[in-house]
């Protein structure tokens, strides 16, 4: 019997996403050899983990990546989940990344020369790895969900896909972050009556003084600021995603927007007793955080517009009515009594570092790193993590100067090699 050889190659990426592409772009154009392992198909993510009627909240001339933007007809519009499919696989086709897809990677290990990278299909030798294998792996849910009785259905958001995958009747939506207001607005629309519970959020409003507010997030540099400027990088890289949904109207969808809908607040759930789900009480002030926050933002909008930016062109500065706080907010809800059919936790996610056999991840499950150079493990990278590099770091147009920047240094220490 033959032993299988094992491959070498300079450097693997992991993951096809539009990060794992990026990577692979920087590294063709500094003619690293290398290849790129996905366990799916290129954008897996995108075609397996999101809900029908999703739309990027994200503006369409806000999608670029390296070498390829959007060309269309409707620079302002929000695309579909197929058309960001489509938008990843042409970058990957135009970069020409030697991708290899349904390779699972089961174990990323040290070896005397660098990493052994271990595959069902065999086992690869490299220099350097970059982590681009998502930061939403799976989606985080509290463990007293084992609590919630077993006549309520119980979905998140990988399992989600329309409405009318979950049974007619009341539907208790956790989290007010970009997803659970999303979808809390379609299954109320659905006829369901929906509660959400609501803990700390980012407020939003979809456009600001005539523009996309996302313009001014970009234009105003906020989402440029670098990870070694923010504050409290720690508190930075947890925080929320905004409430904001991509829709042709440009509407907004905050809180107000629900309630008008007649979806019902109601706070935090805390915890799981006798079938019941306790809520935190304490909205109004969850609530004046949120608005608060949301008014600083908008100072600092029209500070920069008054020094910097379109002061005259712009709209004039506008403000937006507080949250409205409901007059009684339910503080418990009675779980086995009919009155809620499906929970879907809209909980956020994590990534799922399973693979990773190298002492990389800290006690909370997230990788340790300094700007996508891995800590304590010369050649190991990471793309695509929350604040990696900048603000933006996760969104598809933040990927460029991160890629470019981490993939630098990876060339410079391959380089520090030889
Ligand atoms: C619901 C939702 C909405 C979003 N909306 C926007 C938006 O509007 N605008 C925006 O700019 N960004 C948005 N994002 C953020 C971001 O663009 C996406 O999360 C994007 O998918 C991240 O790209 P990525 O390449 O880092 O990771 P992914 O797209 O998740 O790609 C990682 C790839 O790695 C593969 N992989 C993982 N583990 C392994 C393994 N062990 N072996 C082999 N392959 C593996 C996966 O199959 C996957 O294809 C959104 C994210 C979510 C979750």
């Amino acid at each position: 019997m033959r032993g299988a050889a094992i491959e070498r190659t300079t450097t693997v990426v992991i993951g096809a996403g539009h990060a794992g592409l990026a990577a692979s772009h920087f590294l063709s154009d500094r003619s690293i050899d290398h290849i790129v392992l996905e366990r799916g198909e290129v954008a897996n993510s995108w075609r397996r983990e999101r809900w029908d009627s999703l739309r990027l909240l994200t503006p369409n001339w806000q999608s670029r990546l390296p070498g390829l933007r959007y060309e269309g007809p409707d620079p302002d519009g929000y695309m579909t989940v197929g058309e960001v499919t489509e938008f990843i696989e042409r970058f990957a086709a135009a970069s020409r990344a030697p991708v290899r897809t349904g390779v699972n990677v089961t174990s990323v290990r040290r070896a005397d020369d660098g990493y052994q990278v271990t595959t069902a299909s065999g086992d690869i030798r490299c220099q350097a790895v970059v982590i681009a294998s998502g930061a939403c792996n799976q989606p985080s849910v509290p463990q007293f969900r084992d609590g919630v009785p077993a006549s309520v259905e119980q979905l998140t958001t990988f399992d989600y896909r329309d409405p009318a995958k979950l049974p007619d009747g009341g539907v208790l939506v956790v989290g007010a972050s970009a997803t659970g207001v999303q979808l809390a607005a379609e299954l109320q629309r659905s006829g369901r009556p929906v509660t959400l519970s609501v803990g700390e959020h980012v407020r939003l409003p979809r456009t600001y003084r005539g523009r996309d507010v996302l313009w001014w997030m970009d234009a105003s540099g906020l989402w440029d600021q670098r990870y070694d400027e923010v504050d409290d990088l720690t508190r930075a890289r947890r925080l929320p995603s905004p409430q904001l949904v991509g829709t042709p109207e440009r509407t907004t969808l905050d809180l107000n927007a629900l309630t008008s809908m007649g979806v019902e607040l109601v706070g935090r759930w805390a915890a799981v007793r006798d079938g019941r789900a306790l809520f935190s009480g304490g909205l109004r002030n969850v609530f004046s955080l949120a608005d608060l926050k949301l008014g600083r933002l908008l100072d600092t909008f029209d500070e920069w517009a008054g020094t910097h930016g379109p002061d005259g062109e712009a709209d004039p500065p506008e403000r937006f009515a507080p949250t409205r706080v409901p007059s009684s907010a339910r503080l418990q809800l009675d779980l086995a009594s009919g009155e809620i059919r499906a929970i879907v936790w809209a909980t956020g996610f994590r990534p799922d570092y399973g693979w990773l056999d190298v002492p990389a991840v800290d006690a909370k499950g997230q990788l340790r790193h300094e700007g996508g150079v891995v800590a304590d493990s010369p050649g190991l990278y990471a793309l695509g993590l929350p604040v990696l590099r900048r603000r933006k770091s996760t969104f598809i147009y933040g990927i460029e100067d991160d890629a470019r920047e981490v993939i630098g240094h990876l060339a410079g220490y391959l380089a520090g090699r030889r």
